[in-house]
């Protein structure tokens, strides 16, 4: 399928190019020293992820032990409470750990393995990356160490504990304001000191190439399972294919099995409060391009043009830029981005919850809020929507918050 003159019957061999450009987003903008170490990992995983043993041995584990592929679920009483549209869900929820951030996380450690690594490391914000990459560390018998500012360790504790009873280490950064950008910061410190012997992981499609191409790959296996299965159930393509975007990863996983389909296809940034710099982090809508974190995407910036303050109901979407490839497609106008503020998405939370018998993650909340909306506004039709988390984690701060509403 030719798009505004970009081939996409070719698009994976295209993007990135070999210095890892999607179009003029993504790149590699590190320290010299550092770009060495990252060479290193993109030399092995180009020639890593080709071979037959690497391929054979993902296959298996996602099998064996991600429990794949994940369902597609006909969300019936949802549709019928809105219209004739017909709402799906890709059930990542039911991905071993309960979201799709394994998925890369498996991927990467065991890349890291047949490098020869004996450790991983990772920052986290919210602490879902640091349990997703402790628990493939754990089941590679690889090392893990997991940096995280200590106000978030605070504000955190279940998923601190989590990571702790799964053997990984984890150190509070209390430099400056304590948070994700100080433990980025005094992850890539320790990777530098200890390269040979480690492995820096990534917990979305961010950060300097090989990382976006990298973690896309490895998620590009919602997209590979749910074009199949959706043509199984019923015959067709969906008409509309709906992610949220924080870094954008399990947004890429989707996308990239439909990209080269006349499917419409919309990533959902979350609006928080409202409009104001400080009260969203939808980057892509209200943001401009920029450097931040080793990589050139569009960007939220304060009167410094430093990364600005970032706010969302779901702490796995407060992340002040988005991965490359999002702003190439949207740049192109491949993929649509829109916004759902935090009480559309809290809504959408207990609609699908008592509708259907699934509890949402917050993040996923908003692209099932969308989903809602884009139906509203169609005659007839379908759209599939990934479900990339449970909302386990989030239901005692929504209940505190937003309270239970009455039945
Ligand atoms: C982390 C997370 C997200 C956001 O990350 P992306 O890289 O944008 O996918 C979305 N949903 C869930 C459940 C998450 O844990």
């Amino acid at each position: 399928m030719k798009f505004n003159n970009i081939d996409f019957d070719n698009y994976f061999k295209t993007y990135p190019d070999a210095k890892g450009f999607y179009g003029r987003f993504g790149g590699s903008f590190v320290p010299e020293d550092l770009q060495k170490a990252i060479d290193e990992i993109t030399d092995a995983y180009l020639t890593i992820c080709k071979s037959a043993k690497f391929i054979d041995e993902l296959r298996r584990i996602r099998r064996e032990f991600q429990g794949r592929p994940t369902p597609i679920s006909h969300l019936q009483r949802l549709s019928d409470s809105i219209g004739k549209v017909q709402l799906y869900a890709k059930r990542e929820d039911l991905n071993h750990t309960g979201a799709h951030k394994l998925n890369h996380c498996m991927g990467e450690v065991l890349l890291a393995k047949y490098m020869g690594k004996k450790k991983v490391i990772a920052e986290t914000g919210a602490g879902q990356h640091g349990v997703a990459l402790a628990t493939a560390a754990a089941y590679f018998g690889l090392e893990c160490e997991i940096y995280m500012g200590a106000v978030d360790i605070k504000k955190q504790a279940p998923n601190v504990a989590r990571m702790k009873v799964l053997g990984a280490r984890v150190v509070e950064v209390t430099d400056g304001l304590a948070t994700l950008k100080e433990a980025v910061d005094a992850a890539f410190s320790a990777y530098l000191g200890d390269y040979k012997n480690t492995m820096y992981c990534i917990g979305s499609v961010v950060g300097p190439h090989p990382f976006p191409m990298m973690v896309r790959d490895f998620q590009s296996v919602v997209g590979i399972e749910a074009r199949e299965q959706f043509l199984q159930m019923t015959g067709e393509l969906p008409d509309a294919v709906v992610a949220c975007v924080g870094g954008g990863s399990n947004a890429m996983g989707l996308f990239s099995g439909f990209l080269n389909d006349p499917v419409k296809i919309i990533g959902v940034e979350p609006l928080g409060r409202g409009k104001k710099l400080g009260d969203n982090a939808a980057s892509l809508t209200y943001g401009s391009e920029g450097v931040m974190h080793g990589f050139n995407s569009i960007m939220l910036k304060d009167k410094n043009g430093d990364p600005a303050p970032v706010y969302s109901v779901a702490s796995g979407l407060d992340y002040p830029s988005t991965g490359p490839e999002h702003s190439f497609l949207k740049e192109i106008g491949r993929v649509n981005y829109d916004v759902i503020d935090d009480a559309a998405s809290i809504d959408a939370f207990y609609k699908l919850s008592r509708l259907e018998g699934i509890i949402p993650a917050l993040e996923s909340s908003h692209a099932i809020a969308y989903a809602m909306q884009l139906a509203k506004s169609m005659e007839h039709g379908s759209i599939l929507v990934n479900l990339s988390g449970r909302g386990d984690k989030d239901i005692d701060y929504v209940i505190e918050r937003f309270g239970v509403p009455e039945v």
